[in-house]
């Protein structure tokens, strides 16, 4: 139970990015008077083209469905292996477990025609299972969203939109109102709905706590007064007064505004510039978003010193942090004279690395781009670790370490008012992989154990600063929620900021698992959010 709790948890955390098409971190985002010209997904020509006629697609729309072993494309193909080596069969599995230990444990081996999936040892066992029919539909479903990832479609879903002007009001009741009201292009299918929620799930989750038209209120019972409190300090940061414009010139004498993703592993290595669309959203102050974890994913060590020699070689290249920014792409604007960083993400982009299954300790994503700037912060965090200032309005930085370790450096800085906290389907509720016992005899859960995040979460409520948390189904969240209870130094010591619900801002697209293709879940399918007890002085006078 424990060990296919662990694999479960961990399987299915930090799928995002692997997936999406890698000449995603080639684009940049659009103003809307480009849109109509713009090449859907094609990386610039070299000549910078805007008018070439679009791309053949590879597959039609009506040719999306292939069952894995028969994809056009490799990495499809070789998803279908891993889960070959993986899964279970899972009628040889039930038989088994009822009592026929001569019918031998087979792995899938069978592609189910109607979804394309290996689902089954056998034909025989696909035809004598009952219940496939529960899982085929979204596993179709999924099959046909892979290839139309790699369709080469022109995939406007993918397009952002550009600042805000100051007359527009972005509202986040839901994806729908969300993605019209901030100018998104049109999200005319299922499947483009599946696709960008799923990209911005993590950065429109974030801002769709902390922005003043949140979804979450008291009406609905989402936020607690001690949230309002909590939510109107940060939201003091974040916005101007009432009336004001929300201009960068509003923001002048702010703090920095901090977002600490802990724990961080897909999120790291989303695109900047879709992180960039969370500054977007509060125009009138700058962020620093941290990802914090021991799998965050850094920068290819190896680019970022052939970065730092070819900067060297061509100081003009490096442009000064303090450089207003005026060019939507720091790619597009580097010295011509320089060829090398003219084009860093594609330059510098990795090879393709061949499919690397989900199961129980997902590999820490590939590296990132090395972006124009990007320069290294060890020196700042002793652990390996990057800094981008990606626009005035937004820096990112990569810790690969555990928060305990990076907190002594961050303590006396953190301001309830500037400073937030977010874990993405931490798993508290998961036994640690560790797999140490209580003295009962139960598995110590991650949110007590020292490996994960045993000591972090008392650091973070000692911070009095909020903590967000998502969770990937409502077991899921009832889980994490319900280990709060059982943890020294967490439980008793923390007050409700938003109660745990369902996220309005989770990704619509179901996440299966290679080792257990029934298993699906939807990354950020819930909220809650919690901050340090408030000691009223009537305590003292009790
Ligand atoms: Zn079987
Ligand atoms: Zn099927």
């Amino acid at each position: 139970m424990s060990s296919s709790l662990t694999a479960t948890r961990t399987a299915l955390r930090g799928r995002c990015p692997p997936h999406l098409p890698r000449n995603l971190f080639a684009k940049q985002r659009i103003s809307r008077e480009q849109h109509r010209n713009f090449i859907g997904f094609l990386k610039k020509s070299k000549s910078g083209s805007q008018h070439a006629p679009p791309p053949k697609p590879i597959l039609s729309q009506d040719d999306l469905f292939h069952p894995f072993s028969k994809s056009p494309f490799p990495a499809v193909q070789q998803r279908g292996e891993a889960i070959k080596q993986l899964a279970p069969c899972p009628v040889c599995a039930s038989s088994h477990a009822q009592g026929h230990p001569h019918v031998t444990r087979k792995n899938v081996n069978f592609e189910c025609p109607d979804c394309g999936w290996p689902t089954h040892c056998s034909e025989e066992h696909w035809e004598a299972d009952k219940e496939h029919h529960r899982f085929c539909g979204r596993l179709r479903e999924a099959n046909e969203d892979e290839h139309d990832l790699r369709s080469g479609r022109e995939m406007t879903e993918f397009e952002m939109p550009a600042p805000i002007g100051y007359d527009e009001t972005v509202s986040f009741a839901n994806w729908d109102v969300f993605w019209y009201t901030r100018g998104f292009p049109s999200m005319d299918t299922e499947r483009m709905r599946r696709h960008s929620s799923k990209l911005l799930t993590y950065p429109m989750t974030v801002a769709s706590v902390l922005h003043q038209n949140s979804g979450l209120t008291t009406s609905n019972q989402r936020v607690t007064p001690e949230g309002i409190r909590a939510l109107a300090a940060l939201r003091s940061t974040l916005h101007v007064p009432t009336g004001s414009p929300e201009t960068e010139e509003a923001g002048v004498g702010k703090p920095v505004f901090r977002v600490f993703i802990l724990g961080a592993r897909a999120e790291s290595s989303l695109p900047p510039h879709v992180w960039e669309q969370l500054s977007m959203l509060f125009p009138s102050v700058s962020m620093h978003v941290h990802f914090i974890g021991p799998q965050v994913s850094l920068p290819n060590l190896e680019d970022l010193e052939k970065m730092k020699a070819d900067s060297q070689q061509a100081p003009e290249a490096a442009a000064p942090e303090s450089e207003v920014q005026t060019s939507p792409s720091a790619s597009e604007q580097a010295s011509p004279a320089d060829p090398e960083s003219a084009a860093p993400s594609e330059a510098i982009e990795p090879a393709p690395a061949s499919y690397l299954p989900n199961v129980y300790q997902p590999p820490t994503p590939a590296p990132i781009p090395v972006q124009k700037r990007t320069r290294s912060s060890v020196p700042v965090y002793g652990a390996p670790s990057y800094t981008v200032p990606y626009r005035p309005q937004i820096s990112i930085t990569g810790i690969q370490a555990s928060y305990a370790d990076v907190h002594p450096s961050l303590f006396d800085s953190l301001d309830p008012y500037s400073d937030v906290f977010f874990l993405f389907s931490p798993g508290l509720g998961f036994p640690s992989p560790s797999g140490a016992l209580t003295p009962a005899g139960e598995p110590v859960l991650q949110v007590s154990s020292p490996s994960e995040w045993g000591e972090t979460l008392p650091m973070l409520l000692r911070s009095k600063c909020s903590v967000f948390v998502t969770g990937f189904s409502p077991a899921d969240v009832e889980r994490d929620v319900r280990a709060l209870a059982q943890a020294e130094g967490v439980a008793g010591e923390f007050d409700w900021v938003v109660t745990p619900g369902e996220n309005a801002f989770g990704s619509e697209k179901w996440e299966v698992a290679d080792f257990d293709p029934r298993v699906m879940i939807k990354t950020n399918w819930g909220i809650w959010g919690i901050k340090g007890k408030r000691r009223d002085i009537r305590e003292w006078e009790q």
